[in-house]
């Protein structure tokens, strides 16, 4: 372990940004050196396909500020920034997306309410330039569903732009959960929280990575980490509808013994076979979603492999 700090450390994944870095490296450096001299800028390359790597080694060879860890493949956003935290040396910590939709202009603004006294400040976003519909309303309905199912209060339309103290960072290594939701995490963590807002750019090279399938499976992370309604649901669902199917049965025997009634009854039993078939599988899938997760965590693998960096096993904090 490593005693000397930063003030600063900014932490940014980076996924095929190759052409992107060039000006967010310049966006940061002139930000960050109007603050201090001593911070440090970690780059997360999480297994990029193109040259993202080597510009991050040839700015780190000019710029002793700058570290660069390196995945062995793509382990997600969400991971990368969890290992940027496992080495961050600042006594403050910033988050943000490589992608320069998070301007990094407002560090100062995040850095101004630091020293307030603020523990986290989230950069909440006024606007999303540039996002397809389809992602700003699959987005809100996400956080608007999981701000009425979970009891912790996650901030609305936020990411993961923010400053976090490194007393925040501290608890966070101590949250060793593989499906990382880290503004979850952030925000069920406490302290004192306040938000900045921002213009959310649109993306200025490259293209988003966040396809359907990982923004259902990111969206399920949080769901699954922070909720256990589906769950209650689950048990709900199964006893209003037994109960409905055992007035059915009771019906249903009443009418033959009684009144020996036989009927024919084709869409009576596709309608409730369907019913009952859907409502089960909907129930197992639930279930299945959280027995997933207790899979992975019981599997204990390490959270990401590193294949190169400049930072030292010693520039691990624990
Ligand atoms: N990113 C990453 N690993 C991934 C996907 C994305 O490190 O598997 C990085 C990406 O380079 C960017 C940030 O995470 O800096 C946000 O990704 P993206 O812009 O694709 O997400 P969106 O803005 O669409 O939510
Ligand atoms: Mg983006």
């Amino acid at each position: 372990m490593n005693n000397t700090t930063s003030e600063i450390s900014v932490i940014i994944p980076v996924y095929n940004e190759e052409a992107g870095v060039p000006e967010l490296y310049k966006r940061l450096t002139a930000v960050l050196g109007e603050i201090t001299d001593n911070y440090e800028l970690i780059f997360v390359n999480d297994g990029s396909k193109d040259n993202t790597l080597a510009g991050l080694i040839g700015i780190a060879n000019t710029d002793k500020h700058v570290k660069y860890i390196s995945f062995s493949r793509n382990f997600g956003h969400q991971v990368a920034i969890s290992s940027g935290l496992d080495f961050a040396k600042g006594n403050a910590i910033v988050i943000i997306d490589g992608d320069l939709q998070d301007p990094p202009e407002l560090i100062s603004d995040l850095y101004k309410k630091y020293k307030e006294g603020f523990k986290v400040v989230y950069a909440k976003r006024k606007s999303r330039k540039g996002e397809t519909l389809y992602k700003k309303t699959t987005a809100s309905l996400f956080y608007r569903l999981l701000k009425n199912i979970t009891s912790i209060d996650i901030p609305l339309d936020t990411g993961d732009f923010r400053l976090i103290d490194k007393k925040v960072a501290d608890q966070l290594k101590h949250m060793p959960e593989k499906s990382k939701f880290l503004r979850g995490q952030i925000a069920w963590l406490g302290f004192k929280q306040t938000s900045v807002e921002f213009e959310r750019d649109a993306r200025k090279y490259g293209n988003s990575d966040f396809t359907t399938k990982k923004m259902f499976r990111f969206a399920l992370d949080g769901i699954t980490g922070f909720s256990d309604f589906p769950l209650r649901l689950a048990t709900w669902l199964g006893l209003i509808v037994s109960t409905f199917a055992f007035i059915v049965i009771i019906y249903a025997l009443y009418s033959k013994f009684m009144y020996a009634v036989v009927v024919s009854g084709w869409t009576s039993v596709i309608v409730s076979t369907m019913f009952l078939g859907g409502i089960q599988l909907l129930t197992i899938g639930i279930i299945g979603e959280y027995i997933n997760r207790i899979n992975t965590e019981t599997r204990n693998r390490p959270l990401y492999i590193i294949e190169d960096t400049n930072a030292g096993e010693a520039d691990k904090q624990e």
